[in-house]
């Protein structure tokens, strides 16, 4: 039966696909598909970790049978007996191999698909004793994963992006098997996990979880990929490998759609394509708007090997490079000065003398460090030790990443861009580290290049008091993210308060207005990085307000440039002014310019 699931809309685009459930605990499992030549190997594989189970099994009950009660107590041998009996169970391994076989799933995915189906069959179990074998079976699987990792699970020479052709209407309804989309729906993802998926086979995403500016989201735009969040119960309401489609312009996710649903939504499908085919005629098309303004479109990057893409999609530079995403998922091991020195020199090189903005680390609130480790030790995160907070916190690590970004200087336009600032004193710290990085390179005698220092306005207090960063700062940029999310007390990764995140509300768009206005007054550059840059809705409102650089998504890039290319600033100044001042900005934003 069709079913419609409605979420936030995050990541524009249709997906047609089936539907892969992931436990959020079992993202980091490597997703890839195996040669149909090797399917035998594969499950050879499995059955080899399997079998080393058994056996490690069979020598603890052996070795719990020497023992007294008191060291092994009775219900030990019995658990480790529940244990070997479901690792033996024939119809867990008949279903794992179905995955191999049928789906060319490496045995990892294939086992961890086969356990969603389990474990929700077990939750459904009116019987508590065998509702609580789940946590057996998790244990289990969690061994037989580990078993595979020592027989050797790697990526190389698999398919981890292996791109699947559009499936056609004969295709859905005929129910066949591999080679279609697949769509990933988990109840939470964080974005040290979505970095896992930057590379792999998903078409598309749904989670339970997150806002609109949620880290997670923010990522899946930039794949450019269609996603939904905040779909509150869609991990359980979606089963192992139904049809689904999300529609990521809508927010709404249609499970086991009827053929009339995908026919429409087909359709829609090739609309994008053509549409995306039209603006990919402004490539070369300088952003000048009408009355002659130029205008800055820059990329927002997560990792260096994003630059290329960036450049191809039209950027003339990166507006901010989130260089956390470093430092997330490597369980505390945090990447040293070469590491990083060659990550921005890469990122750098692949821009090819245009400009790079790298910020110093963002971690905290909603961008843990490891995937695993949520912030539930500090009541709120968001307003806790992030970013520059962090930085400052930890001195080596922060003079450790300085100088490396100084280092990668030497190579090409480096500008350092820093986050969540809002005290002087934090300022005057900032500076004094930026010399200690550079005196310290001095001292060993090692090349650097020059940087031009800008500060992030996302802090209501930063916006307020924007003179005193512009004393001291190259240039600004506004993590228009944040300054709403502060501005309107409303956590950005929160699905409960979303329709209350408001880029159009009267005190953001006036903080936004009056740090434009203030940098230009003084003649420094300013920009816009948050998400709201790359929302061809509010493209006028912006030049309106005399913004002249804009960094997003490298997705979004040659739509603000058809908005560009269509506005006259002259006429927009005026109206801007207008909504800036209105009650209701969004209905007067629809009165003419
Ligand atoms: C912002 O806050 O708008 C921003 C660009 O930074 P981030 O989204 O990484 O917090
Ligand atoms: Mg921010």
């Amino acid at each position: 039966m069709t079913l419609a699931i409605h979420g936030l809309a995050v990541s524009r685009g249709v997906a047609i696909g089936r539907a892969v459930l992931v436990a959020s605990s079992r993202v980091d499992v490597a997703h890839y598909f195996i040669d149909a030549a090797d399917i035998e190997k594969e499950i050879q594989r499995l059955r080899d970790a399997r079998d080393s189970v058994i056996d490690e099994i069979k020598r603890l009950l052996e070795s719990v049978g020497q023992m007294g009660p008191k060291e092994a107590p009775h219900e030990l041998a019995a658990l480790l007996e529940v244990h070997l009996m479901l690792v033996q169970d024939e119809e867990i391994s008949a279903g794992v191999k179905h995955w191999i076989q049928e789906r060319l799933y490496n045995a990892e995915w294939a086992l961890t698909t086969q356990l969603e189906i389990i474990a929700r069959q077990f939750d459904e179990m009116e019987d508590e004793y065998l509702r609580e074998r789940k946590a057996d079976l998790e244990q289990i699987a969690e061994r037989i994963l580990r078993a595979l990792h020592g027989a050797g699970s790697d990526l190389t020479g698999h398919h981890p992006a292996r791109t699947h052709r559009k499936p056609s209407q004969q295709d859905l309804l005929l129910d066949d098997t591999v080679d279609v989309p697949l769509v990933l729906i988990a109840h939470d993802l964080s974005p040290a996990d979505m970095l896992q998926f930057k590379q792999s086979v998903f078409a598309g995403f749904i989670t339970d979880v997150g806002g609109k500016t949620s880290h997670t989201a923010i990522v899946a735009r930039s794949m450019d990929i269609p996603a939904v969040v905040g779909a509150r119960t869609a991990s359980q309401l979606v089963r192992q490998d139904d049809w689904v489609i999300i529609d990521g312009d809508a927010g709404v996710v249609i499970v086991d759609p009827s053929p009339i649903i995908l026919a429409e939504y087909g359709f829609k499908q090739r609309q994008m394509e053509l549409e995306r085919s039209r603006l990919a005629r402004l490539l070369h098309t300088p952003a000048v708007t009408m009355d002659g303004e130029p205008v800055q479109l820059l990329a927002n990057i997560e990792m260096p090997d994003d630059a290329p893409a960036a450049l191809k999609a039209g950027a003339l530079g990166v507006g901010l490079f989130r260089s956390e995403f470093l430092f997330m998922g490597r369980q505390g091991q945090l990447p040293d000065e070469e590491e990083q020195y060659q990550a921005y020199k890469l990122a750098i090189e692949g821009m090819q003398g245009l400009p790079v903005t790298i910020r110093t680390v963002d971690v905290g609130a909603d961008k843990p460090l490891d995937h695993s480790v949520r912030d539930a030790a500090h009541l709120n995160p968001a307003l806790g030790l992030r970013a520059i907070r962090w930085s400052l916190a930890d001195p080596a690590m922060f003079q450790t990443q300085l100088r490396a970004i100084l280092r990668a200087a030497a190579h090409g336009k480096v500008n350092l861009l820093i986050p969540m600032l809002a005290h002087s004193g934090e300022i005057r710290q900032t500076l004094q580290n930026l010399q200690a990085a550079r005196d310290a390179l001095d001292r060993r005698g090692q090349a650097y290049g020059p940087v031009r220092l800008g500060a992030m306005i996302e802090i209501p207090a930063a916006a307020v008091a924007v003179g005193m960063f512009l004393k001291h700062f190259d240039f600004l940029s506004i993590g228009t993210n944040d300054l709403i999310q502060y501005t309107l007390a409303i956590d950005r990764a929160d699905e409960s308060v979303a329709h209350l995140y408001d880029p159009l509300h009267p005190a953001v768009l006036q903080l936004v207005a009056h740090t434009i206005a203030q940098a230009r007054a003084q003649g420094k550059e300013v920009c816009v990085c948050g998400e709201m840059a790359g929302d061809t809705s509010l493209t006028r409102m912006l030049l309106g307000m005399g913004l002249r650089s804009f960094s997003m998504h490298p997705a979004q890039i040659l739509a603000v440039k058809q908005e560009v290319l269509r506005a006259d600033t002259q006429k927009l100044a005026p109206w801007a002014q207008r909504v800036i001042a209105s009650e209701d900005p969004q209905r007067e934003m629809l009165g003419t310019a």
